[in-house]
């Protein structure tokens, strides 16, 4: 939420001038606890003060709006007041607008409308704007704006910048624009509400633009100014310009306080500049946790963790927040491994309480390593330690049983929740639609509207992408096309890509190609990503190299992209083309991912490489592993010989044998250690080679082990000798 306009003060009632000088008037000011104004309160009452509307009006003022205010005892007043002035009406929607109950404010606005003989003044609409956008009620906006025309407000200041304050908040930035275009009068603060307006919805180049415009203009911009263009500056990642701000700011002489130095801070470290950044930190006169834990976050964003991991050790006081920002720097950097291990020892430290954030961030780890006992323990620790389930924290869980396999412990924690939002239901239709069950989720997806709950843009990504997995052609052609029509809600990027994978995996490659074309934005990789993977499914050489030529254009470090098309050329014998590939590969010099596979034993995540001999039980592996192939061979098992001949994701070029990829590692592993009673579930980085995947169905059948295997595009569930994805993946 951006930081509102400053209030414009509250106008005093005309006729004051001799009450305000009553001795026990004057006291009001002076008292400094609702004690204090009590006792004032019953003086009142007793001399007949309290009758006279200016008087009480000013008692109220200050219960309600002075620095230890108490919103009960303000009501308890107002309700008293046998004919409150319209400045005790303002004074109220004033302090319920700024209070948590916000909805207050608005049902006094009613009351005042109905009950009062003096109409709402420009001391009025402001706080009943600023109460619509902490509300995040367009409607109820939109109606406040006309009121404000009727009542021929249209050209006031405060107003106004309410108002585009609140167009802002509700992400309406057309109707923001027309308010501050149809100003006669602009000052700083209408700049600043466009500026933070704009970089907080993700439009930066065009805040930087207005920043430009308004010196144009000749308004001198302040502290929250410079707030706002930095963290746009910030998100377009452009280290030059922030390298400029900064040196404005400091010609211009605006104050360089912790709030403004904090934002500099950012900047720096969101365009990478992290040297510019320890430089301006190691200089900063202030410093509060903010500035520690942004500068840990940057360290970890590029990739730095013995620096962000230094400079937590350096911390004089760690609070929860400076370790939250090194457990998320590892875990939204690709090293969910490492985000736990910190969470333990936070653990064991006992140097903080893990809040929210932090068990989100766990969690969010445990997902993504198909951690689920730990996992698991988290959900114990928030019933032990009273921690509130809000939806944050429920998605978290529901995300993280479905990502690692247990969808009806999901299930569980969704039928549980005391309060779903859009968040809690969206990840339930994730979670029911990566497990194979479109059905499920298009019936959960009906569900939430009887709830009431709106769908959101990733709600319908989900919902779309479930269709896809379970060949859901028809339905999803009808979400799609309700998405617009219907929730108002246009398609973006992710939504065309789903849509073209939903035809493309059910075999309507002419009908994916024709709505490709007919796409209003150009094709983003998403799009042409869904069309390979069909043509590869599919078998259509023509198509894949016509998909595979625009993706790779867009992503030519696309390593992912190689392997499909190539391995499409092979299946079809285009040896040619495949070594002129290969050649195009070596060229790029592609750095690609190395397969990783885990598996979670007694609560400890092991990793397996492909080939990997580092594991201490290495030796009882590839006995195992060479037991497992001659018993798949008695059994009729034939390695995949084509297969050797392509690539695969995880190959290092040359062709590494097939059984030492990285999750018959892991399932080996997984054999040796867990209890039959167990399912084996393996998290792969990668998409899961064919071979690979038709071994673990045998074994699942001659081992009689359910096997739950997540590659970086689905679940694989495998039990007799049969996989939930009907091996179409
Ligand atoms: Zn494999
Ligand atoms: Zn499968």
């Amino acid at each position: 939420m951006m930081a509102a306009p400053p209030a414009p003060l509250i106008n005093f009632p005309k006729d004051h001038r001799y009450w305000a000088t009553h001795p026990t008037i004057t006291l009001i000011d002076q008292c400094s606890n609702v004690q204090q104004l009590k006792q004032i309160h019953a003086r009142m009452l007793r001399l007949g003060l309290f009758f006279d509307p200016f008087s009480a009006s000013k008692l109220l003022h200050s219960a309600a709006l002075s620095h230890s205010p108490s919103l009960h005892y303000a009501r308890d007043l107002f309700d008293q007041i046998p004919h409150p002035n319209l400045y005790s009406w303002n004074t109220l929607i004033r302090a319920y607008a700024a209070s948590p109950y916000v909805t207050r404010s608005i049902s006094m606005f009613v009351r005042l409308l109905h009950e009062s003989v003096e109409r709402p003044s420009k001391f009025t609409y402001p706080f009943v704007i600023k109460a619509s956008a902490k509300l995040s009620d367009l409607r109820l906006g939109k109606a406040v704006q006309g009121m404000v025309i009727k009542e021929g407000l249209s050209s006031d200041l405060f107003v106004n910048n309410c108002l585009i304050h609140f167009y802002m908040e509700c992400g309406c930035l057309d109707m923001a624009l027309q308010v501050f275009w149809s100003m006669p009068k602009r000052d700083v603060v209408s700049w600043n509400s466009m500026i933070n307006g704009l970089a907080q919805n993700e439009y930066p180049d065009e805040a930087v633009n207005f920043f430009r415009r308004m010196e144009e203009a000749g308004v001198i911009p302040n502290d929250v100014t410079m707030v706002g263009v930095l963290s746009a500056c910030g998100k377009t990642g452009d280290a030059e310009l922030g390298r400029w701000l900064h040196s404005y700011i400091e010609n211009n002489g605006i104050g360089m306080g912790l709030i403004l130095g904090n934002a500099v801070l950012d900047m720096y470290t969101k365009c990478s500049s992290m040297e510019q950044a320890r430089l301006f930190f190691d200089n900063m006169v202030d410093k509060d946790i903010i500035s520690w834990t942004t500068m840990i976050a940057g360290y970890a964003r590029i990739g730095d963790f013995s620096a962000a991991r230094q400079l937590f050790d350096s911390l004089p006081r760690k609070d929860i927040a400076a370790w939250n920002a090194l457990i998320s720097g590892y875990e939204q950097n690709g090293r969910p491994k490492e985000a736990i291990a910190v969470f333990h020892e936070l653990q064991l430290s006992k140097a903080a309480k893990p809040d929210e954030v932090t068990l989100v961030s766990a969690l969010s780890a445990c997902s993504r390593l198909g951690a689920m006992e730990l996992g698991g323990w988290i959900h114990v620790y928030t019933r032990k330690e009273v921690v509130r389930l809000n939806c944050y924290l429920v998605t978290a869980l529901i995300d993280m049983y479905s990502k690692c396999g247990d969808l009806q412990k999901a299930r569980e924690v969704f039928q549980s929740a005391e309060k779903r939002d859009v968040f809690v239901w969206s990840s339930m239709i994730a979670g029911l639609g990566m497990h194979g069950r479109g059905r499920d989720a298009v019936e959960m997806f009906q569900r939430m509207q009887e709830a009431n709950v709106r769908p959101n843009s990733v709600t319908f990504t989900n919902l779309l992408s479930a269709c896809s997995h379970s060949g859901l052609v028809e339905e999803g052609r009808e979400f799609f096309h309700q998405m617009e029509s219907v929730y108002k809600i246009p398609p973006g990027m992710e939504h065309y890509a789903a849509m073209v994978d939903i035809l493309g995996r059910a075999g309507q490659l002419d009908d994916a190609t024709e709505f490709i074309q007919k796409m209003p934005m150009s094709p983003g990789a998403s799009v042409w990503g869904a069309l390979l993977g069909a043509c590869r499914l599919y078998k259509n050489v023509d198509l894949a190299e016509h998909a595979g030529s625009h993706l790779l254009n867009i992503e030519p470090d696309n390593h992912g992209a190689y392997v499909l098309l190539s391995n499409i050329y092979a299946e079809s014998g285009k040896w040619d083309k495949v070594s002129d590939l290969r050649k195009r590969m070596r060229d790029a010099g592609l750095k690609k991912e190395a397969g990783c596979s885990s598996i979670e034993v007694e609560g400890t995540v092991h990793e397996f490489l492909v080939g990997d001999n580092t594991h201490p039980m290495s030796k009882k592996i590839y006995l195992k592993l060479e037991e497992m192939t001659s018993r798949l061979k008695s059994a009729g098992y034939v390695p995949n010989k084509s297969e050797v001949l392509q690539l695969v994701e995880e190959e290092n070029m040359q062709e590494i044998a097939l059984h030492l990829h990285s999750e018959r590692l892991a399932l080996a592993f997984g054999l040796l250690t867990l209890p039959p009673s167990q399912p084996i579930r393996i998290v792969k980085n990668l998409r899961v080679c064919q071979d690979c995947h038709s071994v673990v169905k045998l074994v699942s059948k001659l081992y009689d082990r359910e096997i739950v295997l997540r590659d970086r595009y689905r679940f694989h569930h495998f039990i007799g000798g049969e996989c939930s994805c009907m091996d179409f993946w």
